[in-house]
């Protein structure tokens, strides 16, 4: 890649604003009054369950879709009123496979290089440049539709980076991969990063909510929280409980109608509990254990993780978190 970190005039200023956006169908407020901003180098996670909006946020953002209400920019630029100028400056990895299933992989680049007007005299070279990177030269001659997902997956990353564009949008770009191939997504992304391009993901794993600087939790079309992975985990304000229990699973059933818990959740064959109170109900319990039949093995405390904060947010559970410290 061309761009530098350096070249930037300011890191910490928003390349993505949103000012209430909005895009209703019908009665359906896909994405309802989003206002946040992305500053310049972030790796910014977008989690959401399905339907939360993700999606129609992200093809909001790139032009494909007039937002309703409200706006947003990309380099102070509205995204609908300048969607083709705005279209260089940066790289929409969609979530269906956009790639030519019946032409090859170099001819699949040298299409997207194309279609982006990058100039001749530097095509092949950058196309060569993007083969090494997604390691696909020895792939260069097969057909896109020949591929497995990984390589796939890897071939769409190469086309919305044929034109260097200082911002990338991917939508799920790890979906359906094995480990190794996500792994290597995400060490392509965490280059791409260090040169300078603002990463803008969708995904569901986790995991990878962790890997960003920045992560937002969007459910029903809102904006439930942004902030760093640690400062999110900061807002977990309760202790959580961790039980190795057996039967697992009927103590799972119990445990989540048992007064004075909002939530469990299996772990690695042990039990997260989410109250609010975690500690007074473990006293209460080692005084009297009232499910006979379940038997109590260990208990232990657990530090949160984005998973059981992304569960706290989405289901409510507001007595756990201390919400405030992000507002
Ligand atoms: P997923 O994780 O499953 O991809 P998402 O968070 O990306 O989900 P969206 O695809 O943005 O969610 O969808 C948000 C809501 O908007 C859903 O209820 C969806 O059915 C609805 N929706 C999206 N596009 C349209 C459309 N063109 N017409 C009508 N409803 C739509």
């Amino acid at each position: 890649m061309d761009v530098k970190r350096g070249s930037f005039p300011q890191m910490n200023e928003p390349i993505i604003s949103l000012a209430g956006l909005t895009k209703s169908y019908g009665n359906l407020c896909a994405v309802c009054d989003l206002s946040l901003e992305i500053n310049r180098g972030e790796i910014f996670g977008f989690l959401g369950a399905n339907g939360a909006g993700k999606t129609t946020t992200m093809r909001m953002l790139c032009g494909l879709a007039r937002p309703t209400t409200g706006r947003a920019t990309i380099e102070g630029a509205d995204v609908w009123q300048k969607r083709r100028a705005l279209r260089v400056k940066f790289g929409y990895m969609a979530q269906k496979f956009s790639l030519y299933p019946d032409l090859t992989v170099l001819e699949n680049l040298r299409f997207f290089a194309g279609a982006y007007r990058v100039p001749r005299r530097k095509m092949e070279a950058r196309i060569e440049r993007l083969l090494a990177q997604m390691d696909l030269q020895a792939k260069r001659n097969t057909a896109a539709g020949s591929l497995s997902g990984g390589m796939r997956q890897l071939l769409a990353l190469g086309c919305a980076l044929v034109h260097e564009p200082p911002l990338l949008f991917l939508d799920e770009p790890t979906s359906g991969l094995d480990p190794v191939h996500r792994q290597q997504m995400w060490d392509l992304l965490y280059d791409l990063s260090h040169n300078g391009i603002t990463i803008f993901v969708t995904t569901h794993y986790m995991d990878e909510a962790e890997r960003c600087t920045e992560v937002g939790f969007l459910h029903e079309g809102r904006l439930l929280a942004k902030a760093s992975p640690r400062t999110l985990k900061g807002t977990f304000k309760a202790k959580l409980l961790e039980l190795d229990v057996k039967p697992a699973m009927d103590a799972l059933v119990r445990l989540r109608e048992a007064p004075g818990i909002l939530g469990v959740s299996l772990r690695s064959g042990s039990l997260r509990i989410y109250a609010p109170e975690a500690e007074t109900l473990l006293a209460d319990w080692q005084r009297r254990w009232p499910f006979p039949e379940i038997s109590l093995l260990a208990e232990r405390w657990a530090e949160p993780d984005m998973e059981d904060v992304f569960t706290a947010y989405s289901q409510g559970y507001d007595a756990m978190l201390n919400k405030d410290a992000i507002r």
